[in-house]
């Protein structure tokens, strides 16, 4: 696809947990440096509880500061005029205005290129991903490789004390004991609602959850 320098545009990179998405940012981000691009980097996090910089890092222990967002709102308050490229890593924890601040951004052409997980640990669409990616000019899943069997991962495999997890809990788990792994769709286990017991907290969320659950 032949973008014209000045394009405003959303890139999303897409996958499962493990499958290089930040590595991706990252090399996106970086050669937008390398042109001279005015870039601003952000992380969304999950709570507040630590303010200060964020690093973008990939495994081989490189980095690019990013600044830690909360909300679509932050966003919107902290992109500067000039600014060239947003990157946004995790954006499928921000809430759903992030598709209108995105789409905002573009539409005064900015390059916009978001990462973040695309299903949550039941293989359900995840936040504002789906919207981002039906928006998004140009969307790439990546795959990651399939602890069980070694085909290509698409799916977010939660463990609580190595057993699958009931899709009951929320998705969300701040400070939880689970565990990730990368599978494959054959591979990756959801068990019925309810028929493991687990100490998971299943109010709030879950509870909201179990009841749309009923119509699907
Ligand atoms: P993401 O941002 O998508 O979570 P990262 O960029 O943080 O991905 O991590 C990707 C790296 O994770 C890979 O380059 C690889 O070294 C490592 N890795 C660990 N487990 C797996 C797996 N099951 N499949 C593929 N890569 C894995
Ligand atoms: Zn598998």
């Amino acid at each position: 696809m032949n973008h014209g320098a000045h394009d405003g545009r959303v890139e999303v990179i897409s996958g499962v947990m493990f499958s290089g998405k930040s590595e991706e940012l990252l090399r996106r981000l970086r050669r937008a440096l390398i042109a001279r691009k005015r870039v601003q980097v952000f992380k969304s996090r999950l709570d507040d509880r630590y303010a200060g910089a964020s690093r973008l890092s990939s495994h081989d222990g490189s980095g690019i500061d990013a600044r830690p967002i909360t909300s679509s709102r932050d966003l919107r308050r902290l992109v500067n005029p000039e600014t060239d490229v947003v990157g946004i890593d995790e954006v499928q924890f921000l809430d759903d205005g992030i598709v209108q601040v995105v789409e905002w951004l573009a539409d005064r052409r900015v390059r916009v290129i978001v990462a973040g997980t695309d299903m949550d640990f039941r293989g359900r669409p995840f936040g504002a991903m789906g919207a981002l990616m039906a928006r998004a000019e140009v969307v790439d899943k990546l795959h990651a490789i399939c602890v069980r069997c070694g085909e290509p991962a698409t799916r977010n495999q939660r463990l609580i004390g190595g057993e699958p997890a009931p899709p009951e809990a929320p998705t969300v788990h701040v400070g939880g004991n689970e565990t990730y792994e990368a599978r494959c769709r054959r591979c990756h286990e959801v068990p019925e609602p309810g028929r493991h017991q687990t100490e998971l907290d299943i109010e709030g969320e879950a509870a909201a959850w179990a009841e749309r659950a009923r119509y699907w």
